[in-house]
């Protein structure tokens, strides 16, 4: 995709993909707007907050490339264990990686630096995330990693529709229901609060896999909740199910 709202990351992120970190000068980088990735009959969507410098930026697939033991492959492990995934590791975009009902996103898709988008480019972005949401009918809940996420999230429904007052304060396996029952927009999405994979995060054990295989196991009953609800536009998405996996533009 060519997206070119956000000055600022877009120099950035040419500019990562012409110096090259040393180990992955052999790589050519991606260095574009990183679109989602998943299974088109979705029932799960994964919110990230933007592309590493590094991982996505240099791969082209979300949640992808960032180092042994990463964000990609803790959030893969996670997936994978709750047969979600087929595999458990996310270090290349050639690795055959499908994902079972779950979508991973970003809500700036352009690598920032030091990894923090401004509130205007998560802004801009949201037009790429509602493309996405759009494509996805089957999408029942709505997991934000980290409360800029949570945050985005919260932002692009409502731009849709009121939000809930006071606003759903972000927590690990905080959730929250924006719409009554019936409700047909994104704002129909159970939220789902998850803090961030990252090696700050994973490594410091502020984040376990423990954590993860609960909220996991939290987002698929509520998934099959909502289903049985019929609550969605998701019964006639399945028959449009296309592949194990699509890139959007
Ligand atoms: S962050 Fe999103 S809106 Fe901004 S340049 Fe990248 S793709 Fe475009």
């Amino acid at each position: 995709m060519t997206c070119t709202d956000c000055a600022r990351l877009r120099t950035y992120c040419a500019g990562v993909a012409r110096a090259k970190r040393a180990a992955y000068r052999d790589d050519a980088y991606w260095g574009r707007p990183v679109p989602g990735y998943g299974d088109p009959a979705a029932r799960i969507f994964i919110l990230g907050l933007a592309p590493a410098a590094h991982g996505a930026n240099r791969t082209g697939r979300v949640f992808t490339g960032d180092g042994r033991g990463g964000s990609g492959d803790f959030l893969m492990g996670a997936l994978h264990r709750a047969g979600l995934a087929n595999i458990a590791t996310s270090q290349t975009a050639d690795d055959g990686l499908q994902l079972h009902g779950v979508f991973v996103g970003a809500a700036a898709r352009c690598a920032p630096p030091a990894n923090k988008p401004t509130p205007d480019e998560v802004a801009a972005c949201r037009r790429h995330l509602a493309a996405e949401i759009a494509a996805l009918p089957d999408l029942r809940v709505m997991v934000a990693l980290g409360k800029i996420a949570w945050d985005a999230w919260l932002a692009f429904v409502g731009g849709h529709t009121p939000l809930p007052r006071p606003r759903p304060a972000f927590g690990h396996r905080a959730v929250a229901q924006l719409a009554a029952p019936g409700a047909r927009g994104p704002e129909r999405l159970t939220l789902v609060g998850c803090f961030h994979p990252s090696r700050q995060n994973t490594h410091t054990g502020r984040v376990t896999p423990a954590m993860y295989d609960a909220l996991f196991a939290q987002a698929s009953e509520l998934a099959d909740a909502s289903a049985r609800q019929g609550t969605g536009t998701g019964e006639q998405g399945t028959a449009r199910r296309q592949s194990a996996a699509m890139r959007l533009p």
